[in-house]
């Protein structure tokens, strides 16, 4: 099995829990810890409490389609509540704006996250509209093949001009644990052989962690310092900061536990010289 192979007790056991964890992209949260509230709030006003098993009576299963029809429309409906309050009150506070969001955007910050649906970029980091181009993917991942993530990156540094690129990962990350399992995960499978091929460039350091925990924790931290890295080979990235001295690139790390962000403090510099001895692109 690979996780015995690599040295790991396997950090998930069975089909059932690897799928349970990429189904939610991150495994459940224990603390009583909230997390920072959403201006969105989904709270339907009815849920569905029946299983829709095929053992029902025909009128169960009327009932049940009726339930569900109805909790999907009160879920869509309750987003379009939220956003006209959201609207309202961003007018009240500064009737001017949606003229300036309008005018266009100048973020001076490229945020690339995971897309687990408890990190929103700019709640945990006080940003506002305006102030960061997102993207997001399973694990945060920056792949040289992967045209959206390169657009993005080269959009944000050539035509944006960001000043700060922010590769973000998450302790937790059901992406990255996934990865770990020994099995067939399908169409998965070439996107999370880019954090078994992070694993293989750090064996050493992870299989010297006893703790599972600790070594599934370091391993989302080398995924970001990793990620980095693969910013730091593109073009745009290059060219840019020898023209204007930025972007600069980050590496950090939500914690569900605190709710707060630990910095990698990435020698930015540093693996930037290191990198242009193979990749430099600055012609
Ligand atoms: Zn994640």
């Amino acid at each position: 099995m690979l996780s015995t192979r690599l040295g790991l007790s396997p950090l998930l056991h069975s089909s059932k829990q690897a799928s349970s964890a990429l189904s939610r992209l991150a495994v459940p949260r224990t603390t009583s810890t909230p997390l920072p509230r959403r201006r969105l709030t989904i709270v339907p006003s009815a849920t569905p409490r029946r299983s829709f098993c095929s053992s029902h009576t025909a009128d169960d299963k009327d009932r049940s389609k009726k339930d569900i029809t109805m909790y999907l429309q009160e879920t869509h409906d309750k987003v379009f509540e939220n956003n006209k309050s959201w609207a309202a009150e961003q007018v009240a506070k500064d009737p001017d704006f949606f003229k300036k969001l309008a005018a266009g955007q100048n973020p001076e910050y490229l945020w690339i996250g995971c897309s687990d649906s408890r990190i929103p970029a700019e709640q945990i980091t006080g940003l506002q509209p305006g102030d960061a181009f997102v993207h997001r993917n399973i694990a945060n991942l920056v792949c040289n093949t992967d045209l959206n993530v390169m657009s993005v990156i080269e959009y944000a540094v050539k035509h944006l001009q960001v000043k700060h690129i922010v590769v973000c990962g998450h302790y937790g990350c059901g992406g990255v644990k996934a990865a770990m399992t020994p099995k067939d995960l399908g169409l998965m499978n070439p996107w999370l052989r880019n954090i078994r091929d992070v694993y293989r460039l750090h064996e050493k350091e992870l299989d010297a962690i006893a703790d599972e925990e600790a070594r599934y924790e370091r391993l989302v931290e080398l995924n970001v310092y990793e990620q980095c890295r693969n910013v730091v080979k593109t073009a745009a990235l290059q060219q840019s900061y020898a023209e204007n001295g930025f972007p600069i690139i980050h590496g950090w790390v939500f914690n569900f536990r605190d709710g707060m962000l630990k910095d990698l403090n990435v020698d930015f510099k540093t693996i930037l010289k290191d990198i242009q001895k193979i990749y430099n692109l600055t012609n």
